[in-house]
């Protein structure tokens, strides 16, 4: 009888291990994201401005952020042998579900305009300013073709404008993605944009061009920090990709909308007081290097020396898959 009992004991206890197990495989394996940056410089070299593929583990559909260089970056990822086609334009056509463009500036629209004959018809999200610009300035026939879905005929249609609204949520079709956008200062009162993307209760949030609230005269980084703050806490925030243009010695009437690592920094530990102190369990993702003699090797090693609350700290590098757990 004793012996039944340990039996059935042991028996239940296998199941629930298994159960556990299988609920943390689960959570592994799906409720986290493939990013793949097909450029990741904030200018001159034109083969390698800021564009990020996002998807959720186990989904071949990426939403692509920003898309100042699309063609290269497929080239350089078909050769990683990172998608099953080796074909760069099919790969866009087939693997970019949707783009989401943080602002107009070319170093974040040209591969998309560059490549839009090639590519299949899909939703292009973006806050009113931005696709305004694409409407009034490049999807035009003196600049152009109107590829959009509307302004100047003849009207080609393939890319449908979806304007997004501040702070709604929004699912992706076929991505099981979510995307919330939040309005950025860059060079007030122009806009840039920060995509918070979420995979069931996970999330990553990557930010356009921006400049400090205290040199914009604004709150959009504040209140951005009040909304993710309650995520770092949860350790739901894997990864932030964020931009840090200049080095130090540019001088803050000088930045044009963007950060330096001490301005940088001077974020950073808001956001860290608002979160308890947590923000080290989240990824840091140095974005928009802007190329100059030796940037490069300064800024990572101000940003190094500013770093004062330990944040684990990466630079994306082109066509090289990062995936967050
Ligand atoms: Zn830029
Ligand atoms: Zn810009």
């Amino acid at each position: 009888m004793k012996q039944k009992f340990l039996v059935a004991v042991s028996i239940l206890l296998m199941v629930v291990a298994h159960v556990a197990g299988q609920s943390n495989n689960a959570s592994i394996s799906s409720n986290s994201f493939k990013v793949i940056p097909l450029g990741v410089k904030g200018g001159l070299d034109e083969s390698n401005l800021s564009a990020y593929l996002v998807a959720a583990s186990g989904n071949d559909q990426f939403i692509c952020l920003d898309a100042g260089t699309i063609y290269k970056g497929l080239e350089l990822a078909a050769q990683k042998k990172i998608f099953k086609s080796s074909n760069p334009s099919i790969i866009q056509q087939n693997n970019i579900n949707s783009y989401f463009i943080s602002h107009a500036h070319l170093d974040h629209t040209a591969g998309l305009i560059m490549n839009s004959p090639n590519d299949k018809a899909k939703n292009l999200y973006g806050l009113a300013s931005v696709l305004d610009v694409f409407k009034k300035n490049y999807f035009t026939w003196s600049a152009w073709a109107n590829f959009g879905t509307e302004g100047e005929a003849p009207i080609l249609k393939k890319y449908s404008y979806q304007t997004l609204t501040p702070k709604l949520e929004i699912p992706i079709d076929k991505t099981g993605l979510f995307v919330t956008p939040f309005v950025l200062s860059h060079v007030n009162p122009y806009e840039s944009t920060a995509f918070l993307v979420r995979n069931q209760d996970a999330y990553l949030l990557y930010l356009g061009d921006t400049g400090p609230d205290r040199v914009e005269q604004s709150t959009q980084l504040a209140q951005l920090w009040q909304t993710i703050a309650p995520l770092v806490i949860k350790n739901q925030l894997k990864a932030i990709f964020i931009e840090v243009s200049f080095d130090n010695s540019v001088s803050e009437k000088a930045l044009f909308g963007h950060l330096t690592p001490n301005l940088l920094m001077e974020e950073m530990v808001k956001l860290n007081q608002l979160a308890n102190g947590q923000l080290k369990n989240t990824q840091l993702y140095v974005t928009h290097i802007k190329p100059c003699d030796d940037c490069e090797i300064k800024i990572k090693a101000e940003i190094q020396a500013a770093n004062q609350i330990g944040l684990k700290i990466f630079y994306p590098t082109q066509a090289t898959l990062i995936e967050l757990k």
